[in-house]
C-alpha cells in the first residue's frame, strides 16, 4: 500500500523534459507527508532493498541491459549515504561504483566523456556514478577558469560552449539509452540551511571531522551560481529515456526512499526474467543429472 503511494509520488520528483523546469517550483524538504516516526519509512526501505536485490539478478542473469545511476548534489546532501544504504543488498559483483574527483592529467589529455565512459557499467550490471559528467556544466560554469587546464583549442571555447555541452550530454545519454543502457539521474536536492547544519555537524562531532573540508565552505559560496548551472541542466538534459529525478535531500530517509523506488521502477519497466532454457539445453541438463546420479 504504502509502495503504491511511494511509486506514485516519483512522478512528482520525476523531471522528463526540460520545458518549464523550475528548480524553485521543488521542495528539498518534501516528505510527500511520509513521517519516520511510524516506521513505514524504514520498513519500506527494507522491503525496496530486497525487491532490488531480486530484480538486480535477473538484469545480471538476462545480460543484456545495463543501467547507470548518476548522482550528483551539492556537498554534504547525502550521495554517500543514498548509495550505500539503497545498493546494501544487491550483489556487489552486479555493481560497479565510480567517483569521479577533478580531472586526473591523462583525463585532460581526452574529450571530457572519455574517463567517464571508460567507467560505463557493462550488460547486466548496475554503474553507480558518484559525480559525472554533469561536472562539466555544473563546477567547470561555475568555475570557468578550469576550462583553461582542459587544453581546448581557444577557438571552441565561446560563448555558446554551456549550450554546446548539454547538447552534447543529452546526445550521447540517448545513444546509451539506445544501446540498452537504462541511464537515471538524480540531483539530491538539500536546502541551503540544511546544508549548514550538516557542515557544523561535522565540525562539532569527532567522528565526522573526516568528512569536513574548508573547501566545500567555499563552494557553498558560490550556492545561486550552482543552482542556476543545476536548473540549466536539468532543462537542457532531461529526457523520457533519461529522466532526472530531484530528490528532496533534507531528510535522509526521505531521500534514500525515493532513489530506492526510482532504480525499482526503472528495473520494473524492463520486464526482467531469467534466460529461457532452449530444449536442448534441458535435454543436456536431464543428461547431466543422470550422469550425476
Ligand atoms: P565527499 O566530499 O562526500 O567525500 P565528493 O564527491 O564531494 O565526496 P571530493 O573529493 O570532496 O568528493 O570532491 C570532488 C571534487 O572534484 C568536487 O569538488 C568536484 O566538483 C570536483 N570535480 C569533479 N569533476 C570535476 C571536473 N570535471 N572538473 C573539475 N572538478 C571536478
Ligand atoms: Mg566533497
Amino acid at each position: 500500500m504504502i509502495r503504491k503511494r511511494v511509486e506514485n509520488i516519483l512522478d512528482r520528483y520525476r523531471v522528463t523534459s526540460g520545458k518549464g523546469f523550475r528548480l524553485k517550483d521543488f521542495d528539498a524538504g518534501d516528505t510527500a507527508g511520509l513521517t519516520l516516526e511510524k516506521g513505514e519509512a524504514a520498513d519500506l526501505l527494507d522491503q525496496g532493498i530486497e525487491q532490488l536485490a531480486g530484480l538486480q539478478d535477473k538484469l545480471y542473469a538476462q545480460d543484456r541491459w545495463s543501467v547507470l545511476c548518476i548522482f550528483q548534489a551539492m556537498d554534504a546532501a547525502g550521495k554517500d549515504g543514498a548509495i550505500k544504504h539503497v545498493f546494501s543488498g544487491v550483489n556487489p559483483q552486479g555493481c560497479q561504483v565510480h567517483s569521479f574527483k577533478a580531472p586526473t592529467s591523462t583525463d585532460l589529455d581526452h574529450d571530457f566523456l572519455w574517463r567517464h565512459s571508460t567507467s560505463l557499467p557493462e550488460r547486466g550490471r548496475i554503474g553507480i556514478h558518484n559525480r559525472s559528467w554533469y561536472e562539466e556544466v555544473l563546477v567547470v560554469r561555475v568555475h570557468p577558469e578550469y576550462l583553461t587546464g582542459q587544453k581546448l583549442p581557444p577557438s571552441l571555447v565561446g560563448k555558446d560552449i554551456w549550450t554546446e555541452r548539454l547538447e552534447d550530454i543529452a546526445a550521447y545519454e540517448r545513444y546509451l539509452s539506445r544501446q540498452g543502457t537504462v541511464v537515471l539521474k538524480f540531483f539530491l536536492n538539500v536546502s541551503k540551511a540544511e546544508q549548514k547544519k550538516r557542515f557544523l555537524s561535522r565540525i562539532e562531532e569527532p567522528e565526522k571531522n573526516w568528512k569536513f573540508s574548508a573547501g566545500d565552505v567555499t563552494e557553498r559560496g558560490h550556492w545561486d551560481s550552482y543552482m542556476a548551472a543545476y536548473e540549466a541542466a536539468i532543462r537542457g538534459t532531461a529526457a523520457k529515456h533519461a529522466p532526472w529525478y530531484v530528490v528532496p535531500a533534507d531528510n535522509k530517509w526521505f531521500t534514500r526512499l525515493v532513489v530506492g523506488a526510482a532504480l525499482m521502477h526503472a528495473l520494473e519497466d524492463l520486464d526482467l526474467h531469467y534466460p529461457k532454457v532452449t530444449k536442448a539445453q534441458k535435454l543436456a541438463l536431464e543428461a547431466a543429472r543422470k550422469a550425476l546420479d
